[in-house]
């Protein structure tokens, strides 16, 4: 099962690295995992953000990680606010951090510096406020099986 795929250490580790990076940036960070993703990876992204209902954040700056485990695919998908001030490849640094941790199976270790780091990347455009509102869950979500 996609719930499975991190150990309970793995899914703590994840959901401390998005309260870090919710520290530092009002950006909301998300992280959705699955075991295939059935159609275009960025589709299913642009898809799970819509039904997770991410585009309710005031600044419209919510992060989706997304990961298919089993055809290993990847995607960290923005919500407008952020599209319109940074460049296109903003999230290549975060995601070629993943890339490499998840050739060496280092999963959790991986999303967890990924999260710190584009953490780190959105407080340049998106500073924390001192009133910040936790706007998305930072628990991890899991697509369901089929079988
Ligand atoms: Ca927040
Ligand atoms: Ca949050």
């Amino acid at each position: 099962m996609a719930q499975d795929f991190f150990s309970e250490s793995g899914k703590s580790q994840i959901t401390e690295a998005i309260a870090d990076a919710e520290n530092m940036t009002s950006g909301e960070i998300r992280v959705h995992i699955e075991r295939k993703c059935p159609e275009d990876v960025l589709d299913r992204a642009a898809f799970l953000f819509e039904k997770l209902e991410m585009y309710k954040t005031e600044l419209r700056n919510g992060v989706l990680f997304y990961i298919s485990f089993e055809d290993h695919k990847l995607a960290i998908l923005g919500d407008a606010g952020i599209n319109a001030v940074v460049a296109t490849d903003f999230w290549n640094e975060t995601k070629n951090l993943l890339v490499n941790a998840f050739k060496k199976g280092e999963y959790s270790k991986g999303l967890s510096e990924g999260i710190r780091l584009a953490g780190v990347q959105l407080k340049e455009h998106f500073p924390v406020a001192k009133n910040d509102v936790d706007e998305l869950s930072n628990d991890i979500s899991f697509g369901e099986d089929t079988k």
